[in-house]
Formats: structure tokens, C-alpha cells, sequence
């Protein structure tokens, strides 16, 4: 009895070297494996099969299979196949169940926000084997995901196929697929040219003057994800031995994915083997912020925004005044 298999693997895994290697095992014993793909443009002409890997073969379109004599055929071979249509998989079906050939679909199993495709759904649907093939994000675990990237970002709307676009997919577990962490993120001390990271130091710090007085001295800590500084510390030195965290700033457009967090537990982790406590001064606005990470309310120092700052700074409508100063033990 002929079976229904489908293959699934997300972006690199290699299905369609899997497919050619399949066809050629085929054609080594003298038999005679059909190739397959679903035609996506009716300008694509190409008629091949190629892998990352550079491999290519020769195919048929899905849409041409009534013109294709299957009698001679001992399988057919459907690459792309999460392309396919529900009826495309039908006909597959038939051609299992009625001629008795062997099928055997490679594709996707989820498109770039995590939704089936049609042909994978009803692949899992029907198949009679159903079978993983497995690939790795960077970070080791096996990827299940496929991020599409533009401009070396991971995006998460848009249509679930573009034709002709600069787009390209990255294969990543869920956990790095949801954060959009295309590779590992890292964080560094700088000591040059640190001027450099003063715009995003100004978002939590309005006082250029102010971060000119803490930057100098102090040290800067930058966190990197997908090549872009996504988070900027600075840590100082107090008079009575203990550290404070003079600016935390995380970019506008990655705010809420928790890169301030990481940023602070790092600072957590390397302060503790030189300081027992950790001090910042913030506003009122940033205080649950501070205290869900253990640091608690240690003194205000009143009017410290009105008085050491030429503007006055604006946050959630009302005109800040008083520093609220927070400690935590290291
Ligand atoms: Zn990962």
C-alpha cells in the first residue's frame, strides 16, 4: 500500500536537498521518481528545484499534472509543498489511494507568524506518515519558527506570501521567533568613544550637561541585539563606597521586551563582586519599575529635577520635582 508522507522542516533544513537526494535514490534503481512543485507566479518559467545548498533538479508544476502521464511513474515528489491548495492535496490523495504511488511532500510547516499554510494544513491533516525534519536556531534549540527579515529585522505582519520581495527567512525556536532575536544578544563595557551613545543616554536623561558629569568617570554598559544598540547603563561610583545606576535607557521602537531587564540583571551580576549596594535616583513614574527588582525606597531628594535641570522635565503630563532615591543590596 502506497503511502502520503509529508516532511516538514522550517527554513533550512534542507527538504529540498532531501527531495533531490529521494528522486536520485529512485532513479539508481532504475525507477522513476516525478518531481513536483507548486507554481507560486505565472512568471515563474524556471521549471527546477533548487536547495540552499546548492543542489537543483529539473521539475514539473503542480498545475501541470493532467498533462503528465502517470503510469510510469513509481513516485511523485512535491517540494514547496505548503504552496499547495486544499484540492492540489486531494489530487495527491488520489494519486495514493487510487494509483497506488507513493507520495512524498516537503514544505513548511508554519509560515512567518506562526499560522499553517494550506497545503502543510491539510498535509497533517491526511498524511499517513507524518515526519520532522529538524534544524537549530543559533541559540541550539531546535527551530521551529520561520522569522521573515527586512532591513535585518525580524517582522511580524504582512502577507503570508510575497512574491519578489527582499524579504528572506531565518529558521529560530519559538522563544527567539517571539523576540525577534535573530542572533545572540550581548552586552559590553565601553571605555571609547562613548559621546557616541549619547542620543539614547537623552532618553533617560534629558540634561546633556547632567550625563557629561557621570559619563566620563563612569562606566558604560551597551546592549547589542541584531547588531543594533538596543539598551545603554551607566554605572558610577558613590563617596561611601556603593555603586549607583546613574542612566538606564532602552530605544523607542524596543521598549516592553524586556532588553531594560537583562541590561539590569547583568549590571546586578557584575557590580556585586565590587559593591554590596546598588543605588538610583528616578522619578516617581519609574519607581514600580525599580521595585520589582528588589530595590526599595531609600529617601527623596526634593526638588532635584527643578533645580539642577535648566528645563523643566514633563512626565506623564505633570512637571517633575522631587529625585526618589532607591536601594538594593547586591
Ligand atoms: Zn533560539
Amino acid at each position: 500500500m502506497a503511502k502520503l508522507y509529508f516532511r516538514y522542516g522550517a527554513m533550512g533544513s534542507s527538504k529540498t536537498a532531501n527531495a533531490i537526494m529521494v528522486q536520485y535514490n529512485y532513479q539508481e534503481r532504475g525507477q522513476n521518481a516525478l518531481m513536483l512543485k507548486p507554481r507560486l507566479d505565472s512568471r515563474d518559467e524556471e521549471h527546477t528545484v533548487g536547495s540552499r545548498s546548492g543542489l537543483n533538479a529539473p521539475c514539473r508544476y503542480m498545475e501541470e499534472l493532467d498533462d503528465i502521464d502517470l503510469t510510469a511513474c513509481d513516485c511523485v515528489i512535491v517540494d514547496e509543498a505548503q504552496f499547495l491548495t486544499k484540492a492540489q492535496v486531494q489530487r495527491l490523495v488520489s494519486i495514493v489511494d487510487e494509483l497506488n504511488v507513493p507520495v512524498i511532500c516537503y514544505g513548511l510547516r508554519a509560515d512567518f507568524q506562526g499560522n499553517l499554510f494550506e497545503g502543510s494544513h491539510w498535509l497533517m491533516a491526511w498524511a499517513d506518515s507524518i515526519e520532522e525534519i529538524k534544524t537549530v536556531c543559533w541559540c541550539g534549540r531546535k527551530a521551529i519558527m520561520n522569522a521573515r527579515v527586512a532591513n535585518g529585522r525580524v517582522v511580524k505582519t504582512g502577507e503570508q506570501i510575497v512574491l519578489g520581495g527582499n524579504e528572506s527567512y531565518v529558521a529560530l525556536c519559538r522563544r527567539h521567533w517571539a523576540l525577534g532575536e535573530l542572533a545572540p544578544m550581548e552586552i559590553r563595557r565601553i571605555s571609547a568613544g562613548k559621546a557616541a551613545y549619547m542620543p539614547l543616554l537623552l532618553e533617560a536623561d534629558p540634561s546633556r550637561a547632567m550625563i557629561e558629569r557621570y559619563l566620563d568617570a563612569g562606566e558604560l554598559y551597551v546592549l547589542m541585539a541584531n547588531g543594533q544598540t538596543v539598551a545603554v547603563a551607566v554605572m558610577s561610583e558613590r563617596e561611601d563606597g556603593s555603586c549607583e545606576l546613574k542612566n538606564l535607557a532602552v530605544a523607542p521602537d524596543m521598549r516592553g521586551q524586556g532588553y531594560g531587564a537583562k541590561l539590569l540583571r547583568h549590571l546586578f551580576k557584575v557590580m556585586a563582586a565590587r559593591y554590596d549596594r546598588m543605588y538610583v535616583g528616578t522619578s516617581e513614574g519609574n519607581v514600580a519599575f525599580y521595585e520589582r527588582f528588589g530595590f526599595v525606597k531609600d529617601g527623596v531628594i526634593a526638588d532635584f529635577f527643578t533645580e539642577h535641570y535648566e528645563e523643566p522635565i514633563v512626565e506623564d503630563g505633570r512637571v517633575l520635582r522631587d529625585m526618589i532615591v532607591l536601594a538594593r543590596q547586591l
